[in-house]
């Protein structure tokens, strides 16, 4: 601000100084002024005098001039218009200085254009006044040339007059004589007539010459008279080279009185000029004052803020030395800051590391126990296991009676089951039964644990088993909107193997085939009707495989779909009567895990075998024949066939019989061993389908019972008994042993197996 302040005092002296040098400049041309105007004035004056005495003297000239004196008027107009020529220079040669005079000091000035107009204006008079000269001067010359000419022509005339007045004389003289002669001779009057005869004769000579000189005369005469008209014209040519003369001399008058009111208005703008300069500078000095007075306000009122702020200053001065020490000191302190925070932070994710480290091993501890654990759970339960589900009534069942349900369920324990079959209820006990109205994922939910094991390595096989209509199917394929085991198992398996995918390479391969009258059929090949063969792998491994067996690799649910739909396409193409069908042939659904450790290098092969087994109802009882007679036979050696392995292999028979039937032949890798195996048992509840529901629990409560009975009831139960028998109405006829295995004595039967043989005793 105080620097501001000395600025503006500097720029106000400056101003001020301006101020003074422009009014003395100002002064000075004022005067320089006045003084030239006076002697324009002057000047004026004299010029006015001049043209004063020109006046008089052109009129002096006119009265003098008499008219016909041309000689002396042309000299008098000569010499008057040198003279006017040499005034008109000096007049312009003035007008030029005037004209210097008046650009000077108006440079910048409102009125230059003003100026400039009247300069031009006075350029145009001065150009017209040129002109005029121009004319002056060519009327001179006609003037001399006219009076060379006049002059010419009078000489002229003065020798034709004088030759006139000579043959005048002479002729004159001669007629004198004549008449002399005449006179004489009319004294001798003889002669006389000849005389007055050669007279007339003579005369009439003379008379001739008389008229010749006459006619010169005339012409001589004519001559004058044009010579005279030749004056004339040219005292008009005088008379008007005159009027021209005093136009122009006009056109000076006029001139001159532009010239004066130029002068006028120039003196009058001058003065205008004037007076605007000294508002101008009044206005500039008035606004410096108030500027002034502003300035020294503010330089006031800085001056207070100064006086307070400077305690202010020191203290933001020393907070500012503070902060620059602060921020001097701050790169060291934040190095320092970052070497201990990365120090930590590095001991931080070390000690997150090495607890990642401990927590991964004993996440792996805690997985191996836990699949331990599962297995141990699977064994206890047992390798196999006998699921019960009863569909719900559906149209089909009719209406009536008949179509009552027969099936009752225990509210405490969901594995009995309750039938009532000829107004006698049996019950069963099974390791899960579902009633009706269980949902497909309520079944999938028990089924679940079997499926992942098969991610680890495990073969896994799934049975639907029971009489047509029972929901077999819908159990293991469902429908498209609510999926069965099928579907869901293959979804379950991929979530696995992604949850696994940063440790594990999976690969998921399905392939579809039907058992149809001991014919092994692929449904996904190119050709469904060949028959196909199951070999022993050619490695020795033991390991069984189906040539030609289509195998697909599926990555996502959609491609399983796609794989379904293709195999159906594949069952409906070859089958007029699907149902019909399907309840004669097991079908199969195998999916085949291959897993491979990407750290430890560990391959892992689970094989799920999801099969939807033939009706098991009977046929051949009533007496069928053909075609019908031979499925059923084939049904019944296979479902026969597949109780027989069960059984060898809960027992630990050495010998288990895999090879009766091409079911069990295929699955023989899938049952044996460390396989697991569930055997969901489908009933239907209606009282018309209560013998077949009786048949198929029996089947599923043996099986059952096989597994979890004590060894020593190995022996007793060695005889499985066949689909045939399973029919055995009769509670006398005890199954007899048929297979050839040990036949154990009644007396070493346990109490539970005693109960189930009462059950079937009594149920017949
Ligand atoms: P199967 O395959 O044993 O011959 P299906 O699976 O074809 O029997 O079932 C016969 C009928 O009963 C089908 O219409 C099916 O939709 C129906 N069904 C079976 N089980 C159920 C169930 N749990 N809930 C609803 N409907 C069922
Ligand atoms: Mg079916």
């Amino acid at each position: 601000v105080m620097a501001s302040m000395a600025h503006l005092q500097e720029e106000k002296l400056r101003l001020q100084e301006e101020l003074l040098g422009l009014q003395e400049k100002l002064t000075a041309r004022e005067n320089e002024e006045l003084s030239r105007s006076l002697q324009l004035q002057d000047q004026v004056e004299t010029l006015k005098a001049k043209l004063l005495e020109q006046a008089q003297e052109i009129s002096r000239l006119r009265s003098e001039l008499g008219g016909t004196d041309a000689e002396k008027q042309r000299d008098l107009l000569a010499a008057e218009n040198e003279r006017l020529r040499q005034e008109m220079k000096a007049r312009e040669g003035e007008l030029r200085e005037l004209r210097r005079q008046q650009q000077a000091p108006c440079r910048g000035c409102a009125h230059r254009q003003e100026n400039a107009e009247l300069q031009e204006r006075l350029s145009q008079l001065q150009r017209e006044a040129e002109e005029t000269r121009a004319k002056l001067a060519e009327l001179d010359l006609e003037v001399q040339q006219k009076t060379n000419r006049l002059a010419e022509v009078e000489l002229r005339l003065k020798d034709s007059l004088a030759e006139r007045a000579e043959e005048e004389e002479r002729l004159s003289r001669r007629l004198r004589d004549s008449q002399e002669t005449i006179a004489s001779l009319k004294s001798q009057p003889q002669q006389i007539k000849y005389i007055i005869k050669t007279v007339e004769v003579e005369s009439a000579k003379a008379k001739q010459a008389l008229c010749e000189s006459q006619s010169r005369n005339q012409y001589l005469q004519e001559q004058v008279g044009m010579q005279r008209q030749v004056l004339k014209e040219m005292e008009q040519q005088l008379q008007s080279s005159q009027k021209t003369a005093a136009q122009l001399r006009a056109q000076i008058v006029m001139y001159e009185a532009e010239l004066e009111r130029a002068h006028g208005q120039m003196l009058e703008e001058m003065q205008a000029m004037e007076e605007e300069k000294n508002r101008a500078i009044e206005e500039a000095f008035s606004r410096a004052q108030v500027e002034m007075k502003a300035v020294h306000e503010n330089l006031a009122g800085v001056r207070t803020n100064l006086l307070t702020l400077q305690p202010a200053l020191r203290t933001l001065t020393h907070d500012y030395n503070c902060l620059k020490r602060q921020v001097r000191d701050f790169p060291l302190l934040l190095q320092e800051a970052l070497r201990n925070a990365r120090a930590e932070i590095g001991q931080a994710i070390e000690e997150v590391h090495s607890t990642n480290r401990e927590l991964l091993r004993k996440y792996r501890r805690e997985l191996q126990l836990r699949k331990k654990c599962h297995n141990e759970l699977v064994r206890l339960k047992g390798n196999i296991r006998v699921f019960g589900r009863v569909r719900p009534i559906t149209k089909e069942d009719g209406e009536g009676p008949e179509a009552a349900s027969a099936v009752t369920f225990d509210a405490d324990d969901d594995a009995v089951l309750h039938l009532l079959h000829k107004g006698k209820q049996v019950s069963f006990e099974l390791d899960k039964v579902f009633p009706p109205q269980a949902s497909q994922e309520e079944v999938f939910q028990e089924v679940q644990a079997l499926v992942t094991s098969c991610i680890d390595g495990y073969n896994v096989c799934i049975f639907a088993y029971g009489q047509t209509g029972a929901g077999k199917t819908y159990t293991m394929e469902g429908t498209a909107a609510n999926p069965g085991i099928n579907q869901r198992a293959l979804q379950l398996l991929f979530s696995e193997v992604r949850s696994k995918a940063t440790d594990w390479d999976y690969a998921i391969s399905v392939s579809a085939a039907e058992i149809y009258n001991e014919a092994l059929r692929d449904l996904l090949g190119k050709e469904p009707q060949e028959k196909l063969e199951i070999k022993l792998c050619p490695d020795g491994s033991g390991q069984l495989y189906v040539p030609g067996l289509t195998e697909f690799l599926v990555q996502s649910v959609e491609d399983i779909n796609k794989v379904f739909e293709f195999g159906h396409v594949n069952r409906v193409t070859e089958c007029t009567n699907l149902n019909e069908h399907s309840s004669r042939s097991h079908a199969l659904l195998i999916v085949t895990v291959r897993g491979l450790d990407r750290s430890t290098g560990l391959r892992t092969t689970g094989k799920l075998n999801l099969v939807d087994l033939a009706g098991s109802e009977r046929v051949g009882r009533s007496g069928a024949e053909g075609s019908r007679l031979r499925e059923a036979q084939h049904i019944n050696k296979s479902l026969s066939a597949l109780g027989d392995v069960i059984y060898a292999l809960r027992s630990r028979q050495g010998h288990v019989p895999f090879r009766n039937s091409k079911l069990t032949y295929l699955l023989q890798d899938s049952l044996s061993g460390d396989s697991k195996t569930l055997m969901m048992v489908q009933v239907s509840p209606a009282e018309k389908n209560s013998s077949e529901t009786l048949c198929s629990l029996k089947f599923a409560e043996r099986v059952r019972s096989v597994e979890l009975g004590p060894v020593s009831r190995k022996a007793e139960l060695a005889s499985w008994p066949s689909q045939e028998q399973l029919e055995g109405d009769s509670p006398g006829t005890a199954a007899p042993p048929s297979r050839g295995h040990a036949s154990p004595s009644p007396g070493q039967l346990s109490g539970r197996a005693a109960s189930i043989r009462r059950k079937l005793q009594t149920s017949g």
